[in-house]
């Protein structure tokens, strides 16, 4: 199965694909942690990204298409995956198409989690709260600055990928104000439909 989560910052793509993971048994491939563990192994991807994400700003295509097709080439995605935050730009649509495409390989589904944008800045703002709370840092983009950057670059590059998807029939839309099992139970019953 090969999937993806499309949706805003805080939409819950990455506790729903974590659930997948669990439930499915095929791997997780969060470009945003990809890059966060490049930054603190001091890569030269990590040194290229850093000031980019902390202002909220999107890594370029080249980067983040790198990383992924580094990725996917690692025999554990041979059964599936699921991208969460990636891809975010039409040009990162079209580089995962020709991937997939040279493999003989097409996608599953593509979801898409819609919630509202005052929603968005709560959620981030709990995340911080809990994760405070639990005795960890924060993300660096996790502040009213960075997380406007991050909506904006969003609406602008990434919200075209609705019709992206849309117009060659993958698109499927999810309700992302429900609860979080509610999400993962519209989730299933795509998959299933989809994949059987
Ligand atoms: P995320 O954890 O998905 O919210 O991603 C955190 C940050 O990593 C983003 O704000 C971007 O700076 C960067 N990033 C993650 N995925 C991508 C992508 N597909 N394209 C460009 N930048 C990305």
């Amino acid at each position: 199965m090969r999937l993806i989560l499309l949706g805003p910052p805080g939409a819950g793509k990455g506790t729903q694909a974590q659930r997948l993971v669990e439930r499915h048994g095929i791997v997780q491939l969060s470009t945003g942690d990809m890059l966060r563990a490049a930054v603190k192994a001091g890569t030269e991807v990590g040194l290229k990204a850093k000031a980019v994400m902390d202002a909220g700003q999107l890594v370029s295509d080249e980067i983040v298409v790198g990383v992924v097709a580094d990725r996917i080439e690692q025999p554990d995605c041979a059964r599936g995956f699921i991208l969460d935050g990636f891809p975010r730009t039409v040009p990162q649509a079209e580089a995962l198409d020709k991937m997939l495409a040279s493999k003989g390989l097409g996608l599953d589904a593509v979801i898409e989690l819609k919630v509202d944008e005052e929603a968005l800045v709560a959620r981030m703002e709990n995340r911080v709260k809990e994760t405070i709370a639990a005795g960890g840092n924060p993300r660096a983009d996790d502040n009213p600055d960075a997380f406007r950057k991050r909506m904006a670059e969003y609406r602008e590059k990434t919200a075209p990928l609705s019709a992206y998807y849309a117009s060659v029939g993958e698109l499927k839309v999810v309700d992302g104000m429900q609860s979080i099992d509610a999400v993962s139970t519209a989730i299933d019953a795509i998959l299933s439909a989809a994949v059987g």
